[in-house]
């Protein structure tokens, strides 16, 4: 068994605007459980504060449906709504805090996408996420790691921070391609069958 006595938990936490969630969503996080050895994975759709939000786009509950959908089929995952009944726009920051209280014993690492990843020292409060999580980089293009390994020494230099960079399958594929294949009437292998019927169901991204 891999359960024994104190073992500290690792917990992966994924956010992300998830409109709609895809397969390099679902591939990243559970690469990621498997490269660090998680015992499960927090998937927490972000608030988007409501005067950025644009015609066509799904809503809050929209977007966390369309989540569980996505990793309904992966059992270390748990979509939860932590960043949704908050007030105002989502700050990381925040929900690393109140996670903290949840869970005071755990292991946290803070799940990036490379895009997310190269910038995260502008995020607000980011010396206390730092302070808490280890910081997972995961690729989204072919042959990246090398930048995300240097912007990981560069962190490391710069702050007190941990950070891991993952080899995980590249996935080319982003919500906003989605977004206009949809718009278009168009099909895509990077979304999964239960949220494309969602999507059709509910008429999303058509314009
Ligand atoms: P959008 O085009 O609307 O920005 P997105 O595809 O980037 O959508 P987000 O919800 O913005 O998806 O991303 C949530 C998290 O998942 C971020 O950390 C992002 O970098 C990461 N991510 C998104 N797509 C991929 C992918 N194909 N491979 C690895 N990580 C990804
Ligand atoms: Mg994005």
């Amino acid at each position: 068994m891999s359960m024994s006595v104190n073992k500290t938990e690792k917990i992966g936490i994924y956010g992300g605007s998830f409109d709609p969630p895809h397969f390099g969503h679902v591939i990243a996080v559970k690469e990621a459980r498997r490269s660090l050895g998680l015992d499960r994975v927090l998937v927490i759709p972000a608030a988007i504060p409501p005067h950025k939000r644009i015609s066509g786009r799904a809503t809050a509950e929209q977007r966390f449906e369309m989540t569980r959908l996505a990793f309904e089929n992966v059992k270390f995952a748990e979509v939860r709504d932590d960043e949704l009944r908050r007030e105002g726009p989502s700050y990381t920051a925040d929900t690393v805090a109140e996670l903290r209280e949840e869970f005071p014993d755990a292991r946290f690492y803070l799940l990036t996408g490379a895009d997310m990843f190269m910038t995260i020292q502008n995020w607000w409060n980011v010396e206390e996420i730092f302070a808490s999580c280890t910081v997972v980089a995961l690729s989204r293009e072919a042959g990246q790691t090398d930048e995300l390994r240097e912007h990981a020494v560069w962190l490391g230099h710069r702050y007190a921070v941990s950070t891991e960079v993952v080899e995980n399958p590249v996935v080319e594929i982003s919500s906003t391609e989605l977004r206009g294949l949809i718009a278009k009437g168009q099909q895509s292998k990077f979304l999964p069958e239960k949220v494309a019927q969602y999507i059709a169901r509910e008429g999303l991204y058509l314009d």
